[in-house]
């Protein structure tokens, strides 16, 4: 770890008032440009004794703005105290956890996986746009069936086509007989150029998608191709429950990763992270940003530093240790839940390093769907899966409600059921 350490409330506190000084005081500085200002102070009123000890929420209350990308050019000199803690997150992810060499990366805070996942197609379609004269009907979207729904939205939006790969029912493995059929009928469709997203835990299942799978094949047909990984889900598990994880920048083929604060992480809402190799993020850039200095590479515009400084806090405050302890005892209460299903003979599926198991429809009572929350895989009666997902909430001993509560669901049907 370079960056990531422990810090004690102090030190945290001592770390967020710095940043709040050395951005621009609207309460105090002659500030005539900017539309914005802190929060109303007749609705948040900055002086409430409990700010005192709140270092995020005075964050919130001054309100900076962080517009634009951080990690390159110059920025909005207005911000700059808080611009930095961003880049700080942005460090411990991009280095520390996902082992990127220091300062070969650009990147920022986006309001969600959605946008970062965007942001990703956006930028390698103008890349082939650039750097090919690629036309946008010669460039592919390439993911599984389990992908997250950003990636259709991406490719309604980008007027690209997308080709989705089958998985395995069971193992939720990428089919590579049918995704080398697919390369080749895109092949045949006068597709040149292949954007590929390859999952890092995936929404439904918390399946992680081999990128090997995707480049082994790309490269046996001498394709043309860009590796993103979509890391929302598992980016704050998947790393830390599996220590030999190669899904990483030391991977000289992935050139992108998507994570989300406000999942795993427990950060409020707005919090996804978007982070690519230096040398592409360009692709995206909008000349006529020409007010906002720096100008502006990402997809959203004005985003809010409160938010930077929300996710910095749980890192600093975890540590390294601290989270790794924190996942553990999420793999343990999975675990456990795995075990009963396998003594009720139920099929599941899990990926052994993440917290989600996700079970066969047809072993859950309907009745058990609503009073637990389960989400299932489809709104309709085509269902064939609901998962669990283990968040710090969820406790073996709510498991172990639900277990009981299944088995006697189980017990009745048994007993009620005509005798064959
Ligand atoms: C949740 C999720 C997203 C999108 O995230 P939002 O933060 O809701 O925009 C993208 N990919 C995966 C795999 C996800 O689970």
């Amino acid at each position: 770890m370079i960056t990531w350490k422990k810090l004690t409330q102090k030190e945290r506190q001592q770390r967020i008032e710095k940043a709040l000084e050395e951005n621009v005081n609207f309460a105090h500085d002659a500030s005539l440009g900017y539309p914005a200002s802190k929060l109303d102070n007749k609705v948040f009123n900055s002086d409430a004794p409990f700010l005192k000890d709140a270092p995020t929420l005075q964050t919130y209350v001054a309100n900076p703005n962080h517009i634009g990308c951080h990690t390159i050019g110059s920025s909005e000199k207005a911000f700059s105290g808080t611009q930095e803690m961003e880049r700080e997150v942005l460090k411990v992810l991009a280095v520390d956890i996902f082992k990127a060499e220091a300062d070969s990366y650009d990147g920022y805070i986006a309001p969600g996986g959605t946008e970062a996942n965007i942001q990703a197609i956006w930028m390698y379609r103008n890349y082939f746009m650039n750097h090919f004269q690629a036309k946008p009907d010669e460039i592919a979207i390439i993911a599984s069936e389990d992908t997250h729904y950003s990636i259709p939205k991406a490719a309604n939006l980008l007027l690209l086509d997308r080709y989705s790969v089958p998985v395995h029912f069971d193992t939720r493995e990428l089919d590579n007989a049918a995704l080398e059929n697919l390369l080749v009928s895109a092949k045949t469709n006068g597709k040149k150029y292949f954007i590929v997203v390859s999952n890092m835990g995936t929404t439904m299942f918390g399946a992680i998608d081999n990128p090997d799978d995707y480049i082994s094949l790309l490269e046996k047909h001498q394709l043309e191709y860009q590796l993103h990984i979509d890391a929302a889900y598992g980016g704050f598990v998947y790393p830390f429950s599996n220590k030999d994880s190669v899904i990483n920048f030391e991977n000289p083929k992935i050139s992108s990763i998507t994570i989300d604060a406000h999942k795993m992480l427990q950060a409020p809402y707005g919090t996804g992270v978007f982070i690519c190799r230096k040398g592409l993020i360009e692709n995206v850039l909008t000349k006529e940003a020409e007010y906002v200095e720096g100008m502006d590479l990402t997809l959203c515009g004005s985003r809010s530093g409160a938010n930077a400084v929300a996710v910095w806090m749980i890192l600093f405050t975890y540590g390294p240790f601290g989270w790794c302890e924190k996942i553990r005892v999420l793999q343990m209460r999975t675990d456990w839940l795995c075990e009963q299903f396998d003594a009720m003979n139920i099929k599941y599926f899990r990926d052994p390093n993440m917290n989600i198991v996700t079970v066969e429809a047809k072993y859950i009572p309907h009745v058990l769907e609503a009073k637990y929350d389960l989400v299932p895989q489809k709104h309709d009666e085509t269902n064939e899966w609901y998962k669990i997902v283990i968040m710090d909430h969820v406790e073996v001993d709510h498991l172990s409600t639900f277990i009981a509560d299944l088995k006697s669901t189980l017990h009745a049907e048994k007993r009620t059921a005509p005798q064959v």
